[in-house]
């Protein structure tokens, strides 16, 4: 069944406008259960009839997902728009790093280093790969489990186990099932097995088929078969084939609302990318893939590369389409202070979008320069935005710098301001006293500039000492 409009779920209210919902009209009430942030109970009225009607459009189109345990938990799928601008995306896709099995136990700490290392900080926090896929490779059941083993005792990662012969799987699961792994894959061949291994331990299984029609077929078998958590993987080979499979399950899943494909999807991207590439053309092949990818519906990647400079752009992308639209990346609006800043440290001043003011932020501690910066509330606007919109003024800067009193904490009178903002200098001057110098246009030129500026700030702060002793 499609998804329900406003109008179709308001022609099967009473239509009384009431208010028993704490909504003035039965029109508003149906737009909130259209946008899903209103259940259909929320009206008391509603008869069995439209109940009946519209109970399908109160099921989630997609399965939500737990997988992993203890700190590492992540949530999976939860999906519900096609398109960011309709409504957020809920859960970012789960990005895993392959192992193979195959290696010896010195590549295997390796390569466990190597994802280890793929953390990264921006926007205040801490984004990376969050799983470890061990692929079985042709090695036998007891040395799959050992190594299973092995990797679940040095990493608190999400596990997946890329197997698809149930006896070869058994020993690793039986190991790690309180790690909740991911079982990768129960096929058409070997669903049976697979799929007694999944629902004995209770772990989530992929359902990987060639094509959609196949993958759905699949994944009601295993969810008849007693599955409860379902991925699936409808085999594309190359990136365009990805590309547009993952948009149709979820054309199907949210627009059409066909149950077997309501699922998060899966694509081993190191399995799409040319074997015969050197090792940097397959890291920017893994990346691009990647990135495409997490724009168009990936639940889980499974990537080979351990490059930082192909893993960092896609978790970039990952984490800006992930975060609401609807809601500025804010920072609270208060005095930074960045080191240990002293009477002569420099006062820089920027707007509280969480982008703008984690950047200059960066760049003022890649300086090692000590500074204060003093952050506007700009309702979560960048510099030039915020100043274009009134939200950056004159007065509010002023008035804002003198309620931090950041100026009484330094020896000279010199404020900095965004060289985005110039035009404001001669307003601020005038408007405070202050001896405005403007900074670069571009977080980037911050550590030449404060390496220019502390010299002359020290110089009149010791003057300033001088002529006050
Ligand atoms: S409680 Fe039901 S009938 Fe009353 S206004 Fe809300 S939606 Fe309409």
């Amino acid at each position: 069944m499609a998804k329900l409009s406003g109008i179709e779920i308001y022609k099967n209210l009473p239509r009384t406008n009431c208010g028993d919902c704490c909504l003035p009209t039965c029109m508003a009430f149906a737009m909130q259960v259209a946008s899903k942030k209103q259940a259909l109970d929320g009206c008391p009225h509603v008869s069995d009839e439209a109940r009946a009607v519209l109970g399908d459009a109160q099921v989630p189109p997609m399965a939500t997902l737990t997988l992993g345990s203890g700190d590492r938990v992540l949530t999976l799928g939860g999906e519900t728009v096609m398109h960011r601008h309709e409504e957020r995306f809920q859960h970012p896709p789960v990005l895993a790093v392959r192992i193979s099995a195959s290696l010896g136990d010195a590549e295997i700490g390796a390569r466990l280093a190597a994802i280890d290392a793929l953390q990264f900080e921006r926007v205040g926090k801490t984004i990376g790969i969050d799983a470890i896929a061990i692929a079985a490779d042709g090695v036998d059941a007891s040395r799959f489990g050992n190594v299973a083993q092995k990797i679940a005792k040095a990493a608190d990662h999400l596990i997946l186990l890329l197997c698809e012969d149930a006896e070869v799987l058994a020993p690793a699961v039986a190991a790690i099932a309180d790690r909740n792994p991911v079982l990768v894959a129960a096929t058409e061949a070997h669903a049976d097995a697979m799929t007694a291994l999944a629902v004995q331990y209770g772990l989530p299984l992929v359902a990987s088929a060639p094509g959609i029609d196949r993958t759905a077929a699949l994944s009601e078998r295993l969810a008849a078969s007693g599955v409860k958590d379902i991925i699936v993987d409808p085999q594309p080979l190359n990136l365009a084939e990805a590309v547009g499979r993952l948009t149709q399950l979820r054309r199907r899943a949210l627009e059409e609302r066909v149950r077997s494909v309501g699922y998060p999807s899966f694509v081993d991207i190191g399995a799409l990318v040319d074997n015969n590439l050197n090792s940097d053309a397959r890291a920017t092949a893994e990346m691009t893939a990647g990135l495409s990818l997490v724009m168009r519906y990936a639940g889980v990647l499974v990537l080979d590369t351990v490059e930082a400079w192909a893993i960092h752009p896609i978790v970039t992308a990952r984490q800006d389409i992930y975060t609401d639209p609807q809601v500025p990346n804010e920072v609270e609006a208060v005095l930074y202070e960045i080191g240990k800043p002293g009477s002569d440290a420099p006062v820089l001043v920027t707007t509280n979008f969480a982008l703008t003011y984690f950047t200059v932020a960066g760049e003022v501690a890649n300086s090692k320069v000590p500074c204060y910066i003093s952050v506007v509330d700009t309702e979560g606007m960048g510099v030039l935005n915020a100043y274009a919109d009134d939200r950056l003024t004159v007065e509010k800067l002023v008035d804002v710098i003198r309620e931090q009193g950041v100026m009484d904490r330094v020896s000279h009178n010199h404020l900095v301001i965004p060289g985005l903002v110039a035009r404001m200098r001669m307003g601020i001057e005038e408007a405070s006293g202050w001896d405005v110098i403007v900074g670069p246009d571009n977080a980037s030129g911050i550590p030449h500039f404060l390496h220019e500026l502390q010299p002359q700030l020290q110089a009149q702060a010791q003057a300033n000492t001088e002529a006050a002793g």
